[in-house]
C-alpha cells in the first residue's frame, strides 16, 4: 500500500463522495490520479481545489511513493493557473496540515487561489 488510505473515513468523506460523482460538481480538471474543482466558498476571483483520487489524510500522510502524486498535483496547479489566465500576475497554493494548519476537511487538498492581489496574514489566534 503507497500510504495510508481509511475505508471508514473515505466512506463519510465528502471530497470522495465528490470523486466518486455521489455529490455532483463538475471538475476543472481530471486525469487518472487527480481531480480539481472549484472551492464552494472561494476566497478569491479563483479559488480551487485540486485533491488525489484516493483518500490520503493530509500532508502528514504521504509517503516517499506518493511524490509523484504530489508533484503532479502542483503541476496540475500549474497548468490550472496557465488555462485561467493567472500565471503572470501570480497566486498563492497552499495545503493546510491539521488543527493548527486550520485543515478543515480530512482529505488532502492544494487551494490554488488567485485573480487578486492577496493578503499575507499569518499570526498565532
Ligand atoms: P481546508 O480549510 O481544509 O484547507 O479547506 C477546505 C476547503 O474545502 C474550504 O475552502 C471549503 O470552502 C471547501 N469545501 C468544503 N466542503 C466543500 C464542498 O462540499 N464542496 C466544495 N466544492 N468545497 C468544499
Ligand atoms: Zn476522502
Amino acid at each position: 500500500m503507497s500510504s495510508v488510505t481509511c475505508q471508514m473515513s473515505s466512506a463519510s468523506c465528502i471530497f470522495c463522495q465528490i470523486v466518486k460523482k455521489e455529490i455532483p460538481k463538475d471538475f476543472v480538471y481530471e486525469d487518472s490520479e487527480i481531480v480539481a474543482f472549484e472551492d464552494i466558498h472561494p476566497v478569491a476571483p479563483v479559488h480551487i481545489l485540486i485533491i488525489p483520487k484516493r483518500h490520503i489524510e493530509s500532508v502528514n500522510e504521504l509517503q516517499k511513493e506518493d511524490r509523484e502524486l504530489a508533484g503532479n498535483m502542483i503541476l496540475a496547479a500549474k497548468g490550472l493557473a496557465r488555462k485561467l489566465k493567472i500565471s503572470q500576475d501570480g497566486y498563492k497554493l497552499l495545503f493546510r496540515t491539521g488543527k493548527h494548519g486550520g485543515q478543515e476537511v480530512e482529505h488532502l487538498h492544494l487551494h490554488l487561489i488567485g485573480g487578486a492581489k492577496l493578503y499575507e496574514e499569518i499570526r498565532p489566534i
